[in-house]
């Protein structure tokens, strides 16, 4: 699927080989935006394939240009709608059944990828009364950790910048990327935090949220500048004598909005920020293209979040990107 020339599936002509599973989650409208609409609240994404909903097979989605008779079609590997509790369902359909393999070593990563305000916060953290697949997972994890003795334990960063920033310590400087002699990225220092409950859970990634940077642009008064990377890694038990160690890992990442800066009115840091954003996101995708298409190379080194996320991201790792859209804005973010 092309977004602001990025590539993140294949149009419906093309066969689609999917490694990466890509989903669409269309948010509802805000009761402001039906005001501005005058009642009107059809959405620019809708199913075209009369499918069962339930049923895990691609499916054709059908968006169209508001205010002109453009559409287009892809096919992807699932569509959850504005009328669903779609946080909830994206969690039960998509990201419970990766949570086991994270204790039999497999590490696993979810993205939440659009235009600012398409809802990517919301799909991954939810609230309070509507938990996402941060909450979810934890809560998931824990229980499995309770009943087999092993650990759990949290970090949370963020890119801004191509820069890396530990969200849960502060630290005067940046987290630096060091390869290892298998040619593995580590982020050196970045702090881990036990977690033993949901509600510390909750208590440690809040503090966390606080730290991440947001700033004002001219479409959304606060918007995340930033990709923010919460990691669950499990941990065997400790035996007499050894250590606990790592089985697996997953990332929950709620990715900075890929933005159209004729649109946002950008200038000097914002521009320069947003420019490496897009790059970044660019980078994603085309990781996820050559995966997804069995290219010979996966071009993981051409940016910072790609490079972190070698080890998740293809070979044995199960990958789910989330393509939050806004129902009412399909050209800003989807091209
Ligand atoms: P982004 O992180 O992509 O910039 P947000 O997650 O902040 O977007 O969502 C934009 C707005 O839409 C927020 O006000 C958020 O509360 C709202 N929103 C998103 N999804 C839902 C939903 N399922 N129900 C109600 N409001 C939602
Ligand atoms: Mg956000």
């Amino acid at each position: 699927m092309e977004t602001q020339g990025v590539n993140l599936g294949s149009p419906s002509k093309q066969a689609t080989v999917s490694k990466v599973r890509v989903v669409v989650r269309v948010r509802p409208f805000l009761p402001q935006e039906i005001t501005a609409r005058n009642g009107d609240s059809m959405s620019c994404a809708f199913l075209l394939d009369h499918q069962d909903n339930d049923s895990s097979d691609e499916v054709s989605v059908h968006l169209k240009y508001p205010n002109t008779s453009r559409s287009e079609c892809y096919r992807l590997d699932s569509f959850f709608s504005q009328e669903d509790d779609n946080v909830r369902r994206i969690f039960y359909r998509e990201v419970n059944s990766l949570i086991p393999g994270i204790f039999h070593g497999f590490n696993a990563t979810v993205f939440a990828y659009g235009a600012t305000g398409s809802g990517k916060t919301y799909t991954m953290q939810g609230t309070e009364e509507h938990p996402g697949p941060m909450p979810l997972a934890m809560s998931t994890i824990l229980s499995i950790c309770q009943t087999t003795g092993c650990i759990a334990e949290i970090s949370y960063y963020e890119v801004y910048n191509d820069r890396c920033y530990d969200l849960l310590e502060l630290k005067s400087e940046e987290i630096s990327i060091l390869d290892d002699k298998d040619g593995r990225a580590h982020l050196r220092g970045l702090s881990r935090v036990p977690i033993n409950s949901i509600s510390e859970f909750h208590q440690v990634f809040s503090c966390g949220i606080q730290r991440r940077k947001v700033a004002h642009t001219g479409i959304n008064d606060v918007s995340s500048r930033s990709h923010g990377v919460l990691v669950i890694a499990v941990s065997s038990p400790c035996d007499e004598g050894s250590g606990p160690v790592l089985m697996g890992k997953l990332n929950l990442i709620d990715l900075a909005g890929n933005e159209d800066n004729r649109r946002t009115c950008n200038e000097g840091i914002r521009l320069q920020e947003s420019a490496k954003i897009n790059q970044s996101l660019f980078a994603l995708s085309n990781v996820i293209y050559a995966l997804n298409n069995k290219l010979p190379r996966i071009p993981y080194r051409e940016s910072k979040l790609t490079r972190i996320l070698q080890d998740s991201l293809g070979g044995t790792s199960h990958a789910l990107m989330v393509a939050c859209l806004n129902p009412g804005e399909y050209q800003e973010s989807w091209r």
